[in-house]
């Protein structure tokens, strides 16, 4: 097997055959559902498959267990094989052939019922993924600091002199050095619970890195919230909801998260939760598509084909901190979901891509008007494409 077979598969054999027994499947769309081995994941298959209309299931890396057809199919054809001897390719092919034809309607039906069961594995295996958090990369906040009593240097372990403005000292961390030695240090801020004070205008990768989690817990708990009870709310995260109470909820989380209520009892409006969840990313000091990456991400939308912004924009998000990239992943697959229900709230990809565009991005230039609305129009299409290719974009490589 390789991409052109399989990709050939795909367009001649799967999309007739699914016109066929499937009337109307194909303009409802495909939910598709294979493995990462080699063939399924290269640029040609990618790119067919887009062109094909399908949505990908995300895949865990490496996991035969899991496996669409390894568990029940191939298993059995297997024992069909065992301790046979063949004489040519064509005898394979025979009793491969009779094989799927003698196996009977109930064992493909069992298998593609136990199938449900190995997907919810899927999905919760990728919900704790292995990633540690305490090695995300994050540089020092350092700021000119007067010490009181006498100071050592962290770095080089000298005494830190003057009575004023001695060296420096990290806003996260506390870690002090002298302002020449600060500039040796690595990336290896390690902020510290107790001098963070907020959650929200806190740095993302300090907010994570303090509290051990993959994502700001705020995120967590907004996008929760609203899959259970906002999914199908119309003009979800367009409504704007009442101003005072976005405020108060910033506030108490701010003051103390685990105390928390944000259900119905207590916010009966769920475009206060949506309201606070854009809040929380519009005021990142770097935003969630951080300054650093946003030129590699606006050239890859000005890609000429649908295939090179998809590869582009991938390359393009491995320029954001993990923790970055992580809250990305896992806001543009709520997104996906918001969008799969615009029947009832009317929010396509599109119209999620229009509110959240000013919250997620924002050029560091002041560029001129005459282009800012050009660059804002790309930056919605960026959005877009995260929205309804999130499973390739972010599909573990
Ligand atoms: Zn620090
Ligand atoms: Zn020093």
């Amino acid at each position: 097997m390789n991409s052109n077979l399989y990709c050939d598969i795909l367009v001649n054999k799967l999309k007739p055959s699914i016109r066929n027994k499937r009337r109307g499947k194909l303009s409802k769309g495909v939910l598709f559902l294979h493995d990462n081995a080699r063939p399924h994941t290269s640029c040609k298959t990618v790119s067919t498959i887009i062109k094909l209309g399908f949505e990908v299931l995300e895949h865990p890396a490496y996991s035969p267990d899991l496996a669409p057809s390894d568990y029940f199919l191939f298993g059995l054809l297997k024992k069909e094989l065992k301790g046979k001897q063949f004489d040519s390719d064509e005898d394979v092919q025979k009793v491969v052939q009779d094989f799927f034809h003698t196996l009977s309607k109930s064992a493909y039906k069992e298998g593609i019922y136990k199938l449900q069961e190995r997907w919810r594995r899927c999905i919760e295996s990728q919900e704790q993924p292995a990633i540690n958090v305490k090695e995300f990369e994050k540089p020092h906040q350092f700021k000119v600091h007067n010490f009181m009593g006498m100071t050592w240097c962290d770095f080089c372990g000298n005494f830190m002199w003057g009575l004023i403005a001695q060296g420096v000292r990290c806003e996260d961390c506390a870690l002090s050095a002298h302002r020449r030695c600060s500039e040796k240090l690595p990336n290896d801020c390690c902020p510290d619970l107790k001098l963070l004070k907020r959650v929200f205008g806190a740095d993302l990768t300090a907010l994570v890195k303090a509290h051990n989690t993959i994502r700001p817990r705020v995120v967590d708990l907004c996008i929760s919230e609203i899959e259970k009870r906002g999914l199908d709310a119309e003009g979800i995260y367009r409504v704007s909801g009442f101003s005072d109470d976005i405020d108060a909820l910033r506030v108490a989380i701010d003051k103390d998260f685990d105390s928390v209520d944000i259900s119905a009892n207590v916010y009966e409006d769920i475009n206060v939760i949506a309201g606070v969840l854009k809040l929380y990313f519009r005021l990142l000091p770097i935003p969630l598509i951080t300054f650093e990456a946003y030129p590699n991400f606006m050239s890859a939308i000005k890609q000429a084909t649908l295939q090179d912004k998809v590869e582009c924009t991938r390359l393009a998000l491995n320029h954001l901190p993990p923790a970055h990239y992580q809250t990305l992943k896992f806001l543009v697959a709520h997104l996906n979901r918001v969008s799969q229900y615009h029947s009832k709230n009317l929010m396509t990809a599109h119209n999620l891509s229009t509110v959240f565009c000013p919250t997620l991005l924002r050029s560091s230039d002041g560029a001129p008007p005459s282009e800012q609305l050009a660059a804002w129009q790309q930056e919605s299409v960026l959005i877009e494409l995260l929205i309804t290719h999130h499973n390739i974009l972010f599909a573990s490589k």
